[in-house]
């Protein structure tokens, strides 16, 4: 049985287990699931040395927190717990809301659904939702605001075009970055822009999604998925070669990001105890080097492909349109 690693997350001092419980499937946005099961994994994880939890208003709009907050009664001092404010819906013109007082009715909130009295790491969901000048001079200060109440031990950002992230944190202060889809076998793009600064401002760094949210499966990616269909259709042909080979294509993806020097915790979404073992079992295993250039081989025609989310102005350069 693999033993669980710890990093820690920058300059907030946590010890962090290096695969973080993602806890959006439990609000199921990968389809339905079984909800006593959801509990059980989450027992499981905890059991095998996971310490790291990340939720959100947003997954399941509240029920993943109402979820995890029954699953953790009685286990609350055995993890670091993450969620989110600002982010509550999909589209833009609705799903939004980074004013001060909406993060102050938020942390309440999230506190009520997860049955406990303080968040470890408080984030602002998908800043490239929102307009620069408010996350600085509004949202963070808010936020920041929060931690001499108690309510809040540390503050991030979180979201999925990099540069926004890297403008934000040079322009403020935060003490994590979350990062998503950007560091996994299809795009390692989070290395050329935001890996540098977290490594400079010791700013904890969260890497999310490394199945590329299903795409590194054998079941493949879900129909909303934003990348562009060729990206899907790779990541198929990518686990179907890693068949060929004898290997599930999820067990290579974690092996790889898991590699990753200053990352401190890997966000993977699960809500089953077989996804947790199996993913436990690639801590401290490396990647087959020739299979590992292999497969990066047949991706690099879509490598690095980032599609467009946010704000038009908070669009990295080069993204294309997303689809879903
Ligand atoms: P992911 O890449 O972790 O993929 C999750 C999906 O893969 C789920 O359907 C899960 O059931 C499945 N899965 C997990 N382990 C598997 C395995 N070994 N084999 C086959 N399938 C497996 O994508 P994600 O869930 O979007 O990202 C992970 C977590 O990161 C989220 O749950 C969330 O907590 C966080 N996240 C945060 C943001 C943000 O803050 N903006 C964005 C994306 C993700």
């Amino acid at each position: 049985m693999s033993e669980m690693m710890y990093r820690v997350l920058g300059k907030t001092g946590l010890k962090v287990s290096m695969i973080g419980f993602g806890a959006s499937p439990l609000g199921q946005e990968f389809g339905v699931i079984d909800p006593a099961e959801g509990k059980r994994a989450v027992h499981y994880a905890i059991e095998r040395g996971i310490n790291y939890f990340d939720v959100a208003p947003y997954y399941g709009r509240t029920l993943a927190e109402t979820r995890l907050g029954e699953a953790l009664l009685g286990y609350r001092d055995k993890v670091i717990l993450a969620t989110k404010a600002g982010r509550y819906d999909k589209e833009l013109a609705t799903g939004f809301d980074f004013s001060a007082q909406r993060i102050l009715k938020s942390v309440d909130e999230s506190l009520a659904r997860l049955q406990t009295d303080y968040i470890d790491v408080f984030q602002i969901h998908d800043i490239e939702f929102g307009l620069h000048e408010q996350i600085i001079n509004e949202t963070l200060p808010a936020m920041q605001q929060l931690k001499q109440t108690g309510k809040v031990r540390f503050v991030g950002i979180t979201g999925y075009p990099v540069y926004p992230l890297k403008e934000i944190a040079k322009a403020a202060e935060v003490d994590t970055i979350l990062s998503y889809c950007r560091y996994n076998l299809m795009d390692t793009s989070m290395d050329d822009v935001l890996t540098p600064l977290a490594r400079e401002q010791e700013i904890g760094l969260i890497n999310a999604s490394p199945l590329h949210m299903r795409v590194l499966t054998t079941q493949g990616a879900p129909e909303w998925h934003p990348a562009p269909r060729r990206v899907v259709e790779m990541g198929r042909q990518a686990a179907a070669f890693c068949r060929s080979r004898g290997v599930d294509i999820a067990d290579l993806a974690m092996q790889f990001v898991l590699q990753h020097p200053v990352v401190a915790t890997t966000l993977v979404g699960m809500s089953k105890t077989k996804h947790v073992d199996q993913n436990l079992k690639t801590v401290g295993v490396a990647p087959d080097p020739e299979l590992l250039a292999e497969v990066l081989a047949l991706i690099k025609p879509v490598a690095n492909v980032a599609w467009q989310e946010g704000r038009p102005e908070n669009y990295d350069p080069g993204a294309v349109e997303k689809q879903s």
